[in-house]
């Protein structure tokens, strides 16, 4: 017998899934921890948090996600960036893997992908994992009990983390897969537990459906002043630049802290929780966040903890540097509970610049903005390993290429008409390192960043006195109240001025290099803003 609640003319069996276990329905919270403590999925932790450890992948898998080339979505995917699947392939491995999921057990998540109601998108989530349905359950927007009741799922998505894929069979390119078939409304995810999978297809998704309705879709996260959600501002940035870390800011509301859009209405967020790193987590840095970890219900993926006490490490990396905690937004304190906002004021676009060359603020003009939009720039940082002493530079295009099904220029077009339509200010900020680069210097004081971008948001920044930086030709403030006057002139920083110049000339190279690409499909002014 089926358990849970649903739509009755809407199981799993009316869309053609049949022959499982036992389905639980939308269940709640409590019966969802209780699954996947009973099931042996994870550990009971401290406040009745789920302790999780998600075996060989820690992380997304890129490079095994296609997108399915049936007729009507092929022309629009930019090829070079997403993994095609031909739809035959597609086909066998649903029926393959329909086939694996006979007699095994389901939990069936019926949930809102989007805040605002005019764009959102119903989702049904069916996963293996107990606890993948209590993340998802967090991720996502939950709908009342009268919503589930008649809930009709748009798009299905599958995750069966013991199916193996084959990659003669179906096209891919290892035995784990990741096929999101936009035509067919189906994306099947099989032979990974990482639980970030399941809500970065919904943000792909949402990614491919939204532009053709002029929404923009971006990755990103947001806030807005207390008692005024017209005064908005959203922090795109690629992984680890800081948007989880810097949009939790208790003199600000949280809108959300990954995936948003933005439309006429203003901005929404895609999602109803957060799902934030929880390495070298610091209670007086991240008080909010740092709770979280102690809440009941929050899920808590590949930390290291007391066998007896459950107490967490948050310094050993032992299973990864991507360890991390999911929770809706109502476990902080001042999110907001419409997920909606005005259109930004500011807009913030994070870089963790591991050379230590770019500023920790500089003011952009839009078509600095654009430039910086389509470059996407970011370092990966070198983790514990020894002998890697070199950051890892990367660009990768509209701060999330990943999760881009369409050209770089759509969604470069769409921000930049917005941010024309409604004047936001743009700012770059550096979440990197000062004082040199990596092993020399160190990580940016995640003080000194909240004071700028305090300044940014409620507009005294305006006001202060600006230089031209001479290789990016942004402009970076002088001086900032509550800030050391030596941080904001990176050049200043260094012991070696001249080991400075050639670190910056070199990283200035690397842009221009990088850019040339998007030359051909670039306006005027955008070209001008383009350095070298
Ligand atoms: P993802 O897309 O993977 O969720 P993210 O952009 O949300 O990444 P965060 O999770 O906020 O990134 O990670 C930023 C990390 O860098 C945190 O671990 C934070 O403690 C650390 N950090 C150190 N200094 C700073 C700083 N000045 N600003 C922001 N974060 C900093
Ligand atoms: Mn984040």
């Amino acid at each position: 017998m089926d358990q849970g609640r649903v739509n009755p003319s809407m199981k799993l069996e009316q869309q053609g899934i049949s022959g499982l276990g036992q389905v639980y329905y939308n269940l709640l919270e409590p019966d969802l921890v209780k699954a996947a403590v009973q099931r042996g999925e994870g550990e009971l932790g401290q406040g009745g948090t789920v302790l999780v450890n998600t075996g060989k992948f820690t992380g997304r898998s890129p490079k095994d996600k296609h997108v399915v080339a049936t007729p009507g979505v092929e022309p629009h995917i930019w090829w070079d960036n997403n993994r095609r699947m031909e739809p035959e392939a597609f086909d066998r491995l649903y029926a393959d893997m329909l086939a694996h999921m006979k007699g095994r057990d389901f939990f069936v998540q019926d949930l809102f992908g989007g805040a605002d109601p005019a764009y959102r998108l119903d989702v049904r989530m069916v996963t293996e994992l107990a606890w993948h349905g209590l993340f998802i359950r967090h991720l996502l927007r939950r709908p009342t009990s009268a919503e589930v009741d008649a809930f009709v799922p748009e798009f299905t998505i599958i995750n069966v983390p013991s199916f193996r894929a084959d990659p003669e069979r179906h096209g891919c390119r290892s035995d784990t897969v990741i096929a999101l078939n936009f035509e067919k409304k189906l994306i099947l995810i099989g032979g990974t537990e990482y639980a970030g999978e399941n809500k970065k297809s919904v943000f792909t998704l949402l990614n491919y459906i939204l532009p053709e309705m002029g929404v923009m879709a971006m990755h990103c996260s947001a806030n807005h002043a207390i008692d005024d959600p017209e005064d908005s501002a959203i922090f795109f940035g690629l992984s680890g630049t800081g948007k989880t870390t810097l949009s939790s800011d208790p003199a600000r509301v949280l809108v959300g802290d990954d995936e948003h859009g933005w439309s006429d209405n203003g901005i929404f967020n895609f999602e109803g929780g957060c799902y934030a790193k929880t390495i070298n987590l610091s209670a007086v840095a991240e008080p909010e966040i740092y709770a979280t970890t102690k809440n009941f219900a929050t899920v808590i993926e590949n930390m290291v903890y007391d066998p007896e006490t459950k107490e967490l490490d948050f310094t050993d990396a032992k299973y990864t540097e991507n360890m991390r905690c999911a929770y809706p937004l109502e476990q902080i304190s001042n999110a907001s509970s419409t997920g909606l906002a005005g259109a930004p004021k500011n807009v913030i676009m994070l870089t963790c610049d591991a050379y230590g060359v770019l500023p920790p603020i500089a003011r952009l003009t839009p078509a600095q903005a654009m430039y910086h939009f389509l470059s996407g720039f970011t370092s990966k940082t070198p983790g514990t390993e020894r002998g890697v002493v070199e950051p890892e530079p990367t660009f990768s295009t509209c701060f999330g290429a990943p999760f881009m099904p369409r050209r770089p220029e759509v969604y470069g077009k769409l921000l930049q008409e917005k941010i024309g339509q409604y004047g936001a200010t743009c700012w770059l900020v550096n979440t990197g390192w000062t004082g040199g680069s990596y092993g020399t210097g160190k990580r940016m004081p995640i003080k000194a960043t909240r004071a700028l971008l305090t300044a940014a948001l409620d507009g005294s920044l305006n006001d202060v006195a600006f230089r031209k930086d001479p290789n990016f030709g942004f402009e970076v403030p002088v001086a900032v109240p509550g800030v050391d006057d030596a941080l904001l002139d990176p050049r200043q920083t260094w012991a070696d001025a001249a080991a400075y110049d050639a670190k910056a000339a070199q990283l200035v190279a690397m842009f221009s290099k990088n850019f040339e690409k998007y030359l051909p499909f670039i306006d005027e002014d955008v070209k001008a803003a383009a350095i070298g």
